[in-house]
C-alpha cells in the first residue's frame, strides 16, 4: 500500500519536472527495477523498489536530468541482481550505464575505521567526481536515505556507517554546496554517534520551539510584508537551526549564547537593497546590541559576504536575520 503511495508521488512529481519524452523513460527505468528487484526486501521488510525510488526523489530537489533520475533508479541493480551492464546500456543508453557503473564502482570501505583508507576512498570519490559529478550526486542521495532508514540496524551497523559518512560523504556534500544534504547527514551521524547530547538537544530545540512556535512563521510573514512594502523585490526563508550546529555552537560557545535557533535570511537584487533593508529591520525589531555584521564590507576569508543582526521579539525571544544578494547567495 505504501509502497503505491511513494510511487504515485514520484510520477506525479516527474509528470511535473520532464517532457513526455523522459517521462516514458523514467517509467520504463521504474518497471525494469522493480522487477529486478522484486525477491528483496529492504531491512524493513519493505519492498526493495521503494530505496531506489526514495533516492530519486531526493535528486527531483536538485533539478538533476532525466538520465541522473533513470540512474539513481537503477542504481542497486548492477550490484545486487544478475543485471549485466551491456542490458543497461541497450535500454537505456550510455550516459544511464556509465553513471550506473560509476556509483556501483566507487565503493567507500564498508568500515575500517583507519584513516588512510577514508581518505583513500575520499580521492576515489573526487576522482569520480571529476570523470562524471553525477555519479556523486546518486551517491549521496543513496548514502541520505540509508542514513535515514538506519534505525532497523544493529547498533554497530548504525555507528559503522555513521563514522563512513561523517569522514566521507559529509566533506564531499560540503565541498559541493549540497547544504541541506550536509545538515541532514550531520543531524543523522550526531543521533547516532552522540546519542545522549542528541537527546538533550532535542528536548531543548522542542521546549523552545513549543514556547515560541508563531515566531518563525510571524516574522517570515511580517519580513515579506516589509519588502513588499519598501517596494523591494526579495525573498525570505526561514529556519530552525539544525541540532548538530546548535551542539557544536553550544560546546564552543554554551547554549545562552546561541542567538540564531530561529534565523531568516532575505534575498535582495543589490548591495544597496541589503543596507536599506537592514535600515528598515532596526527601525521595526530590536537589534542585540553587539550583534551586527557587516560582511560585504568586510567578508569572510572563505569569500562569504552577507549582513547579520540579531533581534528580539516582543517576548524577547532572539532571531537572526541574514541579508544578502542573490548573487552573494
Ligand atoms: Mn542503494
Amino acid at each position: 500500500m505504501s509502497q503505491l503511495k511513494e510511487m504515485n508521488n514520484f510520477l506525479e512529481r516527474v509528470k511535473r519536472l520532464f517532457n513526455v519524452e523522459d517521462q516514458e523513460r523514467i517509467v520504463e527505468a521504474l518497471n525494469y527495477a522493480k522487477l529486478k528487484h522484486s525477491t528483496q526486501q529492504r531491512e524493513s521488510g519493505e519492498p526493495y523498489i521503494i530505496h531506489p525510488i526514495a533516492v530519486a526523489e531526493i535528486l527531483l530537489d536538485y533539478g538533476t536530468d532525466a538520465n541522473t533520475i533513470i540512474a539513481a533508479l537503477l542504481h542497486d541493480v548492477l550490484e545486487d541482481t544478475d543485471t549485466k551492464i551491456s542490458e543497461l546500456k541497450t535500454l537505456f543508453g550510455n550516459d544511464v550505464s556509465e553513471i550506473v557503473n560509476g556509483v556501483s564502482r566507487v565503493k567507500t570501505l564498508r568500515y575500517k575505521s583507519n584513516e588512510n583508507e577514508n581518505s583513500e576512498s575520499l580521492r576515489k570519490m573526487f576522482i569520480a567526481m571529476a570523470k562524471d559529478i553525477r555519479v556523486i550526486m546518486v551517491k549521496l542521495a543513496d548514502r541520505l536515505n540509508n542514513m535515514r532508514t538506519l534505525d532497523n540496524m544493529s547498533g554497530e551497523h548504525k555507528v559503522r556507517k555513521s563514522l563512513d559518512t561523517r569522514d566521507v560523504y559529509i566533506p564531499i556534500a560540503e565541498r559541493l554546496g549540497f547544504g541541506s544534504i550536509k545538515g541532514e547527514l550531520e543531524d543523522l551521524c550526531f543521533k547516532y554517534l552522540y546519542p545522549k547530547e542528541e537527546q538533550e538537544i532535542s528536548a531543548l530545540l522542542e521546549h523552545t520551539l513549543k514556547r515560541h512556535s508563531g515566531d518563525l512563521e510571524n516574522v517570515n510573514l511580517e519580513l515579506k510584508k516589509m519588502l513588499t512594502e519598501l517596494k523591494i523585490e526579495g525573498d525570505v526563508k526561514s529556519r530552525i537551526k539544525r541540532k548538530y550546529s546548535v551542539y557544536k555552537k553550544s560546546q564552543a560557545k554554551g547554549l545562552e549564547s546561541i542567538y540564531d535557533l530561529l534565523a531568516h535570511r532575505v534575498l535582495v537584487n543589490s548591495v544597496k537593497d541589503c543596507y536599506y533593508v537592514l535600515g528598515e529591520i532596526h527601525n521595526r525589531w530590536k537589534p542585540v546590541p553587539g550583534r551586527i555584521k557587516d560582511y560585504i564590507a568586510a567578508p569572510k576569508k572563505n569569500g562569504y559576504q552577507s549582513l547579520h543582526t540579531t533581534l528580539l521579539t516582543e517576548e524577547g525571544m532572539p532571531f537572526e536575520v541574514q541579508i544578502r544578494t542573490k548573487e552573494m547567495h
